[in-house]
């Protein structure tokens, strides 16, 4: 008997009791290959020895220190890792638990921002539809997913959505690149345009969408337009990397390769590594002025930021991926997997996408690989994928539900950064005979 309020009650979870690089090991003795990262978050793997030590020494100096009366040694030094190799711009760090927290940070930095520069009347933020940015109200009211808002309709603040880019789905017959990003970019345009452009304050957007769509990388050039949009009508871009940034993708911020610089970035689940809670809001130098010299303050805070023990922990994380040169594994190991899965499942038949960035890896199933009409949501594949995957000691991030109106299954990979050529052979292996065994029932 569990006195937890698991999420899913009626579902029985396996006990995790240990981690073993890229493994967790349950009470039964079984080992499963963390092939998500739980949900894009262990980019470590478990129990590094020197994240662990990291805790244990800022434990044994000062766990906690509440901001109002201190900052900390390894807050500073974490901010400073940070913003040295950030985009052009991103010049202050604002410290949270999480990724919704990071998201609410952001829209409360981006509205305070224009009531301090005497522009209150900006108060519209315009997102994706089909994205996902948090569970907390503020996050969960930008986010672009129906189902998951519908019962907190009345609560949430406004929002306004304009499609993703997402070309597998959504880019016409015929349509090249740069029409198809183009007309994205108008789109946006005309929703600023419609609302009023000087009531507009934020555009937000993943820059590698991972949580509704399973790593859906960016057409060329998309971002350089969105942020011309932006600029154009004075709104600010507020990028959301929580699951798509820390190196996920092979470059320490996903944006990076996307040429441009967002007015704030949000980072989380790979900043902690899931060894310590934390998350992280990236200021650009103009924001950060308007604040300090106008109110003095930002309106917004919580107990739990700049933890001393979770900066020490994801500080030591942030060393590590450096002196092991992890992205660039990150990089190769990102296109071995891609290349093994495109060959473990060419010519198949309900596989209709393989897509992504670094380690960030999706694959969409689809029922009919021509039409790319998806299987039928009641029969839920992508639940029994994961099933199936859980049975061969294999974790992988299944997505579907309904989305706007629209439904499909997806599988997300987001493997640690440790892996080697063997544990990706081995990843792909168990993925395609539990993907197999998941659709055995469609076939029969
Ligand atoms: N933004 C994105 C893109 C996410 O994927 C998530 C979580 O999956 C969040 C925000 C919310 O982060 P958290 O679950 O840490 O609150």
């Amino acid at each position: 008997m569990t006195a937890i309020f698991h999420r899913a009650p009626r579902q029985t979870l396996p006990v995790a009791v240990t981690g073993d690089g890229i493994e967790i090991i349950d009470a039964m003795g079984k080992r499963y290959i963390d092939a998500s990262g739980g949900a894009a978050v262990s980019c470590l793997g478990h129990s590094h020895p020197r994240i662990v030590e990291a805790i244990e020494q800022q434990a044994r100096k000062l766990a906690y220190a509440h901001t109002s009366f201190f900052t900390t040694e390894p807050a500073e030094a974490l901010a400073r890792h940070l913003v040295e190799r950030a985009p052009a711009g991103l010049a202050y760090v604002y410290f949270v638990s999480g990724g919704s927290e990071a998201m609410e940070a952001a829209l409360k930095l981006a509205r305070q921002y224009f009531v301090e520069i005497g522009q209150p009347e900006r108060r519209h933020i315009v997102a994706r539809r089909q994205s996902y940015h948090g569970n907390t109200l503020g996050a969960l009211a930008i986010g672009g997913n129906a189902r998951r808002r519908a019962p907190f309709e009345p609560l949430l603040i406004e929002a306004h959505h304009v499609s993703p880019c997402y070309a597998y789905r959504e880019r016409l017959a015929g349509e090249t690149d740069e029409a198809y990003v183009q007309r994205l970019a108008d789109e946006l345009e005309q929703t600023i345009v419609a609302l009023g452009p000087d009531t507009v304050a934020a555009f937000v957007a993943e820059t590698v969408v991972g949580a509704t769509l399973g790593a859906v990388p960016p057409v060329a050039d998309y971002f350089r337009r969105i942020r011309a949009v932006c600029d154009k009508y004075g709104v600010l871009l507020i990028l959301d990397e929580v699951m798509c940034g820390m190196g996920r993708t092979g470059h320490l911020y996903a944006c990076e390769e996307e040429a441009i610089a967002p007015d704030l970035l949000t980072v989380a689940k790979g900043l902690g590594a899931g060894y310590q809670p934390i998350g992280a809001v990236l200021v650009n130098e103009r924001l950060y002025d308007a604040i300090v010299g106008g109110s003095g303050f930002f309106q917004h805070g919580h107990t739990y930021i700049g933890h001393a023990i979770a900066c020490a922990a994801a500080l030591e994380v942030q060393r590590v991926i450096v002196e092991e040169n992890l992205l660039a594994n990150v990089r190769e190991r990102g296109m071995q997997l891609r290349a093994s899965l495109r060959e473990r499942f060419a010519g198949h038949a309900h596989i209709g996408d393989i897509r992504g960035r670094g380690l960030f890896v999706g694959i969409e199933l689809v029922e009919d690989v021509v039409s790319k009409t998806p299987f039928a949501p009641e029969r839920a594949l992508h639940v029994a994928i994961k099933r199936e995957a859980m049975a061969r000691g294999l974790m992988v991030y299944p997505m579907g539900g309904t989305v706007d109106g629209w439904r499909g299954d997806h599988v997300l990979l987001a493997p640690p950064y440790i892996c080697t050529c063997e544990d990706i052979e081995r990843i792909v292996e168990r993925l395609g005979d539990a993907i197999e065994a998941a659709l055995a029932p469609f076939r029969a």
